[in-house]
């Protein structure tokens, strides 16, 4: 197969593309988080979980009429790359842009750097450091574009990750217990309900906590796993959990997920391993895609 070489101006685009999106994703909520939070909002039954979701609608109307972010916490950078296998593009490259375009939104916005070295606590001030900004890279098969999915990732929902390694035995019910039970006693309120809960089951340990992530942040709300068993569970985890009835930002009523994702993977004869990542109300990503001639098409 011949490749295409993508033009000189390419990287730079990229860099810029980098920066702008972590600033996008910060302030622009996607489409279908604003309908899902107005059709929460009109659904709620209870007084408290009413002006809860109104002052969230309110927090992005302010962002939007005056630029701001929605959430002061800018999150830990997370870029999903997907590069078309018809294009020759050189990965050291593009990582190197990937990482200044991160770093330029910080410094040149500015953005508050929320990235620390884990035993000093160093912070560079400007949101990188060693393996950071979180870069993920996927071959896409018949393809010639490459797609950057930015999402800014706030502590209050990334604290709450958990994995557990169950086995066999404990089959579909031993999964449905662990996500029910670690969202009533140790999700609950903290990362700042209605929140979208990711699951990911099956793979190695490591696969499974990164389709549980995947789950949380880089699906549309409304969208289904294909298959129609882990949809039927997506379903049925969806109603379990809102009748927990922790409900916006903890204070109780209807609306305490506004979606369950789940992504899975074939694994181990001996192991079935569960994870869950949370992304919080405002569940914030933003899209470039672009082609060789570096012309690109913003999204979410
Ligand atoms: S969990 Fe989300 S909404 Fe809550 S403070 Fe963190 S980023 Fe903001």
């Amino acid at each position: 197969m011949i490749k295409q070489t993508v033009a000189d101006s390419f990287y730079k685009t990229v860099e810029e593309l980098c920066k702008e999106l972590y600033i996008k994703a910060l302030k622009d909520l996607p489409p279908d988080v604003r309908e899902t939070l107005q059709k929460a909002y009109e659904q709620e039954e209870t007084e408290t979980g009413k002006q809860v979701l109104s002052t969230m609608l309110e927090n992005i109307k302010i962002a939007d009429e005056k630029n701001r972010l929605i959430c002061q916490d800018t999150g830990i950078p997370i870029y999903f790359v997907k590069v078309g296998n018809k294009l020759s593009v050189d990965f050291v490259q593009l990582e190197e842009t990937i990482i200044k375009g991160c770093q330029r939104a910080t410094v040149e916005h500015p953005l508050r750097s929320s990235v620390v070295s884990p035993f000093k606590r160093q912070n560079n001030q400007n949101s990188s450091g060693y393996r950071i900004p979180s870069i993920h890279y996927d071959v896409v098969q018949d393809n010639d574009k490459v797609e950057i999915l930015m999402v800014p990732k706030g502590s209050g929902s990334e604290n709450m990750s958990f994995l557990k390694m169950l086995i066999p035995a404990e089959g579909v019910r031993g999964v449905k217990r662990f996500v029910l039970d670690t969202i009533a006693t140790q999700v609950g309120a903290n990362p700042c309900p209605p929140y979208i809960v990711g699951v990911g089951i099956g793979g190695t340990a490591d696969m499974c906590v990164k389709l549980a992530k995947l789950a949380a942040v880089t699906r549309p709300i409304g969208s289904q796993n294909p298959d129609p068993e882990m949809a039927a569970f997506e379903k049925e985890m969806f109603e379990a959990i809102n009748e927990l009835g922790i409900g916006p930002m903890g204070l109780g009523g209807l609306n305490s997920a506004i979606a369950v994702n789940v992504e899975h993977a074939y694994t181990h004869i001996t192991q079935n391993p569960v994870a869950i990542n949370i992304q919080c109300w405002p569940a914030r990503r933003a899209k470039a895609i672009l082609g060789a001639d570096g012309k690109y098409e913003l999204g979410y």
